[in-house]
């Protein structure tokens, strides 16, 4: 009879779960610090590469652990610069990464669910329904993975990922404690060391969930508003029924001021044509606002087959953006990136071929919301 041990994936512990690893093995703690530079500084996945680890302990560690990312299924990379990676997860459904650079910054969209169970009316990712839970090695493995192709080492190197957004696909706060592990490894100087505040969660509005994020960690937040008042946004973000919108702003206003420094709420809309793109709307949203720091981030629908949505004239966005200017508001509209690779922000749908499986259509499905925008977002914060 044969007994199979399920190894310990390394990738995604915290540092101080990679220390407790290391205590329940009955090695030193500083182990952690050790391992934890060569996963996450120079990519390494094999122990035998890590030479200031000593061979007893490599051949501890190949016995009991592992450092495996999610499996790269494609990449590619646009003529503007922008990197797209579909991957693998456990569960067998393929999620994409998007990496955007824009002048001195590279934000990386990370995806935290494969599907969604929230079901907003205009996003292709939720007419899908809810496959899995990425893991925490499976969050932070987007990061070490175009890290990686990017042969960027942050300790000696210029870093090519400044910004992280948690805007991929799925809702980040139904896979808390993945995505919460996944964002501290993002900050961690054993990790990526990324600022707090180029770091951006963004959520639909699971109310309880924003709140008790304020006790695990400070990075940025962005709210996907997309409707000025309930009525519609009962339609377009049905969470909303269940934490309606007073209700979602004030938990976003907590948070906020959790920070204890001035930092400022994103607010993500979808302008979909004739729907929440009225000069109507722009009043409403003036009105639900006009109290809380914020900046917007207007974002074109991008359609996709049998949406039942369209996106504004260029005219109607501007009108819109315009607005919002006029009372005060810091605007900005998405643009477009990353097209020739199927990259481009859309907001929602990446159709991908499968680069292993080429006759077989994978669909993977991304709320891209506006990576480049809370990129400067993010940057104007600081
Ligand atoms: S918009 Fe976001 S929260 Fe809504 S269904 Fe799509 S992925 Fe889920």
């Amino acid at each position: 009879m044969t007994t199979s041990t399920v190894k310990t994936n390394l990738l995604g512990l915290t540092q101080l779960e990679m220390e407790k690893f290391f205590d329940s093995i009955g090695e030193k703690r500083f182990r952690a610090g050790q391992v934890m530079k060569w996963i996450h500084h120079l990519g390494v996945d094999d122990f035998d590469a890590m030479t200031n680890v000593s061979k007893a302990l490599r051949d501890k560690l190949k016995a009991i652990a592992e450092v495996r990312g999610p499996e790269v299924v494609s990449e590619d990379i646009s003529t503007d610069g922008t990197r797209k990676w579909v991957v693998r997860v456990a569960s067998g459904s393929c999620v994409e990464t998007v990496y955007i650079p824009q002048g001195k910054r590279g934000t990386l969209c990370v995806s935290s669910q494969a599907g969604c169970a929230l079901d907003c009316s205009f996003c292709s990712t939720g007419k899908q329904g809810f496959n899995s839970n990425l893991t925490a090695a499976e969050v932070i493995g987007q990061v070490w993975i175009a890290n990686k192709s990017f042969g960027s080492i942050p300790a000696t190197a210029d870093r090519a990922i400044t910004n992280v957004v948690m805007m991929g696909m799925g809702e980040p706060l139904l896979n808390f404690d993945n995505v919460v592990a996944a964002m501290h490894l993002m900050m961690d100087d054993l990790g990526y060391g990324i600022s707090k505040r180029r770091v951006t969660l963004s959520t639909s509005g699971v109310v309880p969930m924003i709140d008790e994020l304020s006790k695990h960690i400070d990075v940025s937040l962005a709210l996907s508003l997309h409707a000025p008042n309930d009525a519609l946004r009962n339609q377009l973000v049905p969470i909303n029924k269940k934490y309606p919108l007073k209700m979602l702003l004030e938990s976003c206003q907590r948070y906020m001021s959790s920070l204890g420094e001035k930092r400022v709420l994103t607010i993500e809309y979808t302008l979909l044509k004739d729907i929440n793109d009225k000069t109507e709307h722009a009043v409403e949203m003036i009105e639900l606002l006009k109290n809380i720091p914020c900046k917007i981030n207007l974002i074109p629908f991008n359609p996709f087959p049998h949406s039942g949505y369209e996106r504004p004239s260029n005219n109607a966005i501007r009108r819109f953006q315009d607005q919002l200017h006029h009372a005060g508001f810091n605007v900005t509209v998405r643009t477009t990136r990353g097209e020739d690779i199927d990259a481009a922000c859309g907001q929602l749908v990446g159709q991908v071929l499968d680069r292993t499986r080429r006759s077989e259509r994978y669909i993977a499905v991304r709320e891209l919301s506006a990576e480049n925008d809370i990129a400067q977002n993010a940057a104007n914060n600081n």
